[in-house]
């Protein structure tokens, strides 16, 4: 079994990111990602600072928008300040998102052009018709990660495990979008093991610790675990049981190092290529 090398595939992107962004600066225009943080949760505040260094080492400024106790109203209030505000190029609603308040209802109101975490359903839509769109970044990262290996995904058995809107229905979508035979499970799903074992490549986006063992697995499938699950000791483990997987699994993504730091880097990708299409679309 081998390692997908999350760290590596992000180092690269970032590289790439970080030649655009120089790129753009130099012809007028600063790439700008503002990220609305409607929590006050120490993990959340964790994860934005680790995007705002990212973007900022890599020449995109970022504005971190932190709202306190907002109800709906003000979370939408800011989406629509942000993406009328045309400095900003890329805007992100941070999850989670206060009790009642669903990232579809608030995503509507962040413009799709500036859409770019994929939280506008006008995107998944574009999505789900084979368009040109921003993806969810973890679900786009998934992709990201198998293209990099040397495998074929045109016919090939693509089982995803969760169907959130922000990570297993889009990356169903990318996968099917690349002709794999997709199946999306989820907490109803009968057999979940035995369908799983008919993938070529599956993908798990459960959050719940190391629940994909030995007997999910095909041997030498490709599994791309998404899940981040904190451990009591201040760890990080994924959805895949990955000393009981690595074994049978063709090639494996570890937790941390796997999706985490290309769905970064995904990020400022799409914060870039908004930063251009800025350009022609004012
Ligand atoms: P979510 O919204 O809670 O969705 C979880 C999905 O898993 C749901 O579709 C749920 O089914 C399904 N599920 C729950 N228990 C199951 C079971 N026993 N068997 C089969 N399916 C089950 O979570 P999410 O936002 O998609 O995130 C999934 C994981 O990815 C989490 O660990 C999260 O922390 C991680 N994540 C990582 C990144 C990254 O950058 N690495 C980014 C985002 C999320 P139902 O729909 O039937 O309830």
């Amino acid at each position: 079994m081998s390692d997908i090398d999350g760290r590596a595939v992000a180092k690269a992107l970032r590289a790439e990111v970080a030649e655009a962004a120089a790129r753009l600066r130099a012809e007028g225009t600063a790439p700008l990602l503002a990220v609305v943080v409607p929590t006050d949760d120490e993990g959340t505040a964790w994860y934005v600072r680790s995007i705002k260094k990212a973007a900022e080492k890599e020449g995109i400024d970022c504005r971190v928008e932190h709202l306190k106790d907002p109800g709906k109203d003000e979370i939408v209030a800011k989406l629509q300040e942000l993406s009328a505000d045309p400095a900003v190029h890329g805007v992100i609603c941070q999850t989670p998102l206060p009790q009642g308040v669903q990232l579809a209802e608030v995503g509507r109101h962040i413009d799709p052009i500036k859409d770019i975490d994929g939280a506008n359903a006008t995107n998944l839509g574009r999505l789900g018709a084979g368009l040109r769109t921003w993806a969810p970044a973890t679900a786009a990262a998934v992709l990201e990660l198998l293209k990099h290996e040397d495998l074929t995904l045109e016919g090939a058995r693509a089982v995803v495990v969760g169907r959130s809107t922000v990570v297993g229905k889009p990356a169903a979508l990318l996968l099917l979008n690349e002709s794999a035979t997709v199946t999306v499970c989820h907490s109803r799903t009968k057999d979940l093991a035995a369908i799983c074992r008919e993938a070529d490549v599956l993908v798990a986006a459960v959050g719940r610790a190391g629940m994909i063992g030995a007997d999910f697995v095909k041997p030498g499938a490709t599994v791309i675990d998404v899940g981040t699950n904190p451990t009591e000791d201040g760890g990080l483990v994924g959805d895949v049981d990955y000393d009981a997987v690595a074994p049978i699994a063709g090639r494996l993504t570890p937790v941390p190092g796997g999706v985490g730091p290309v769905t970064t880097a995904l990020l400022l990708r799409h914060t870039v290529q908004a930063a251009e299409l800025s350009k022609t679309h004012r």
